[in-house]
């Protein structure tokens, strides 16, 4: 089947506060990127699929293509399936659980040659028993399994069997409506990484878990523009009133071009020229705060996060400091990271060579990521 008939289906319109924070828990921050924005990127990596959707509730936005989901979930997975119009296969996936592996996507995918819906389940390790007052008897957890999302479904099967669900009951996840409709359900291997995120706690350990198999870049950047007269200023995305602005192709903002090299840098993707080639004309006075952003499009796309900028200016005037915490802000919304993630340092050269002397402004920039 081709994979542009394949869709996900991401359910984030929860009000879940109990994995704390004080905002909803699809929108908490896994190393410096909301959980839905986790799983939308790893639906988007897999070659097999085509189309990615998220349901989110009235008001909440996130990255991609979005639908209004309902009061309940199974509103939400309701209004996803009717917006998706036509497909041949659906994933349905809750963002609570940030950490997909394309193993299990390859798996449901895989089982639905076979059967109309496949969800992943992994074994209960732990001893269960009733709780209550005092402990009651233990189960048999031998025939038992957790169930897990995403859940895969043949389109088809899956839209009419929500459509004939009755209105007042509960479901407690797709397969059971599936089942409801007569169909088998095949089961693969799932994966502890899918494991929800839903106390505080939970949050901590993914972003462990979501390390361990990363390996930290650090990597650096420089760049030099001139200071000229009737340019306008702009350093780190942010447009600072001076007698003197900066020359160059685009906008020549100093700052954020060392710091795009050194986010580059991190997955040794050449530099800003490489990309941006001075020569074409599309570049000239370009905001460069799209530069930025598509070197840390690349880093996302190869599966890395970057977790720290250090950035140094250099100049004799403009003082940096009145500029330094909208700077940390404009570039800390540049990468979608927290301010607490982004360093701004400035320095003067002494009043020695060209950026002593004001005919320039310097700067250094490094980057820490995992890829
Ligand atoms: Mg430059």
């Amino acid at each position: 089947m081709a994979h542009s008939d394949t869709v996900a289906l991401i359910v984030a319109a929860g009000k879940g506060e109990r994995a704390g924070g004080g905002v909803p828990k699809q929108f908490q921050l896994l190393a410096g990127v909301p959980l839905v924005e986790h799983a939308r990127r790893a639906f988007a990596a897999h070659p097999g699929v085509g189309r990615v959707i998220t349901v989110l509730g009235e008001g909440q936005t996130a990255v991609g293509e979005i639908v209004v989901g309902g009061a309940a979930r199974r509103d939400s997975v309701c209004n996803g399936l009717e917006a998706i119009g036509n497909a041949g296969r659906v994933l349905i996936h809750d963002a609570a659980r940030p950490i997909v592996p394309a193993s299990v996507i390859d798996r449901l995918l895989g089982a639905l040659d076979r059967s109309a819906g496949a969800v992943p389940v992994v074994p209960v390790a732990d001893t269960l028993a009733v709780g209550g007052d005092g402990l009651g008897d233990t189960v048999d957890r031998a025939t038992l399994v957790r169930v897990q999302t995403p859940q895969a479904f043949d389109f088809a099967a899956i839209l009419a069997a929500h459509r004939t669900w009755p209105a007042s009951e509960e479901a407690t996840d797709d397969a059971q409506i599936l089942r409801r409709a007569g169909h088998a359900v095949a089961t693969v291997a799932g994966d502890p990484l899918l494991d929800k995120i839903t106390y505080p706690g939970d949050l901590a350990l993914a972003e462990v878990r979501m390390g361990g198999g990363m390996r930290v870049r650090t990597a650096m950047g420089f760049d030099v523009h001139r200071l000229v007269v009737g340019e306008e200023l702009w350093l780190g995305g942010v447009l600072i009133p001076h007698d003197k602005g900066l020359s160059g192709h685009s906008d020549a903002d100093v700052a954020l071009h060392a710091i795009t090299d050194a986010v580059l840098g991190t997955i040794a993707a050449g530099d800003i020229g490489t990309h941006f080639p001075p020569s074409d004309p599309q570049w000239r006075g370009a905001e460069s705060g799209q530069f930025l952003q598509h070197a840390a499009a690349l880093v996302a796309a190869a599966g890395g996060m970057i977790d720290f900028v250090d950035l140094t200016i250099m100049c004799e005037a403009p003082k940096i400091g009145p500029w330094r915490e909208p700077i940390r802000d404009r570039v800390a919304a540049l990468l979608g990271l927290a301010r607490d993630q982004i360093s701004v340092k400035a320095t003067t050269t002494e009043r020695l060579g060209f950026t002593g002397r004001g005919e320039g402004i310097a700067a250094q920039a490094i980057v820490t990521a995992r890829v």
